[in-house]
């Protein structure tokens, strides 16, 4: 059988210490030594064991556990936000005078990092259309470290060919580093190809909006690399996650596969309503997305097509009052984020993708009137529709 997440994430699952059902919490920032010998071991990486929070503790352990079965990996890392796990990971890859090539379209954080941040370092970025093998061949240079992009792009909705760029990763020698905080469970990037996957697990997989976290998945030498007490970024930067956070997040990662098909369920039954009254769509799971072919090739078919789908409002101004009418009317909130239980919307363009300069948000197909959906759990899809629909016809949009 193919590889599953929910399976194997699910078949890591087992009883703690105290024979509890669930991890117990550890509320310690330092571990103790039965003598100065173990610390010293213990510091040289001569001896596993705790020996402070930053580093490892039990609890993010068992978290990054769970993540690494749901990814394929030997290992995971967790820390404070999806932006610090983008971070650490770059950081520890690339060192000054080396190049990255990215996707154009990436999460607006991830974007001004590259662009506004790393070249102070003396690291720059080459932006590409990443659908696009010759382009992404054509921008390798000697000193390039890393390809980078998102499985399912923010918020075009694009989706990466991870096979086809793992095969350029490999042929130059590079990583290949995957964000797939739009597609948990939907994509598996390591059995795809993919060298380290990087979440913001304040989206899907947290789903509840409570807090802020991210993780990365790689290889033990790549994880124990990022917390090498010497020149790891994980251990030097510091992001680690909170014990109680990281807690809360694992028993939410049990639910994750259940949430995803109904998040993708009602994406799907909206973007085929809002194509049949002739609205200008954007969901992988449509035919007439540019890569539906290559979504549908990749992805582990039984999580669906996701939960995020976008259509154009025609402007900023029809977007605005869009958004202020259906969150009047229920729909959902008029707020940034996604993989929430609620419905949730915004305008990427003046909010999420903000950092992206107005000239590349047109050339990368961007328009100002952009109204992304991150789909909810409804439970009657077809009631949300009909709201929908009267808002639409009430702004005169159909
Ligand atoms: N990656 C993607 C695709 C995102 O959409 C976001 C945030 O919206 C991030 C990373 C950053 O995550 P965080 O806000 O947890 O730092």
């Amino acid at each position: 059988m193919s590889f599953d997440p929910a399976t194997n994430l699910l078949d890591s699952l087992h009883v703690d210490a105290t024979k509890g059902v669930n991890q117990s919490i550890s509320d310690s920032a330092t571990y103790t030594f039965v003598d100065g010998e173990e610390m010293t071991k213990t510091f040289h990486g001569e001896k596993e064991a705790f020996l402070y929070s930053r580093h490892w503790n039990p609890t993010n352990l068992e978290l990054s556990k769970a993540l690494a079965a749901m990814e394929g990996t030997e290992a995971a890392w967790v820390t404070g936000s999806g932006m610090a796990a983008i971070t650490v990971a770059i950081l520890q890859l690339c060192k000054k005078g080396d190049h990255i090539v990215s996707s154009m379209t990436t999460y607006g954080g991830t974007f001004a990092f590259m662009k506004n941040w790393l070249p102070q370092m003396g690291i720059t970025t080459t932006f590409v259309d990443i659908t696009d093998e010759e382009a992404v061949k054509n921008a390798i240079q000697d000193n390039t470290k890393i390809i980078y992009t998102e499985t399912m792009t923010n918020p075009l909705l694009q989706i990466s060919d991870i096979p086809a760029l793992s095969s350029i990763a490999k042929e130059n020698n590079l990583k290949l580093v995957v964000d797939n905080t739009f597609s948990p469970m939907i994509f598996s990037p390591i059995k795809l190809g993919a060298d380290i996957v990087v979440y913001s697990m304040t989206k899907f997989i947290n789903g509840k909006n409570d807090t802020t976290a991210g993780a990365i998945c790689a290889s033990g030498d790549f994880i124990n690399s990022l917390i090498d007490l010497n020149d790891g970024t994980a251990m030097l930067l510091g992001p680690v996650l909170d014990t109680y956070r990281a807690s809360n997040i694992h028993k939410n990662l049990f639910t994750l596969h259940i949430r995803m098909k109904q998040h993708s369920h009602n994406a799907m039954f909206l973007a085929k309503k809002f194509k049949e009254i002739g609205l200008k769509v954007n969901y992988p799971g449509l035919e007439n997305h540019p890569q539906h072919e290559v979504m549908t090739r990749t992805m582990n078919a039984e999580y669906g097509y996701g939960g995020m789908i976008s259509i154009d409002a025609g402007s900023i101004e029809q977007a605005s009052k869009f958004m202020a009418l259906m969150q009047e009317k229920g729909v959902g909130y008029l707020a940034v984020s996604l993989g929430y239980f609620k419905t949730i919307f915004s305008n990427s363009g003046s909010s999420t993708s903000s950092e992206v300069p107005v000239d590349l948000q047109e050339k990368m197909g961007l328009t100002e009137g952009l109204v992304r959906y991150s789909v909810g759990l409804d439970n009657h899809i077809e009631e949300t529709y009909e709201v929908i629909y009267s808002c639409l016809k009430e702004l005169n949009m159909i």
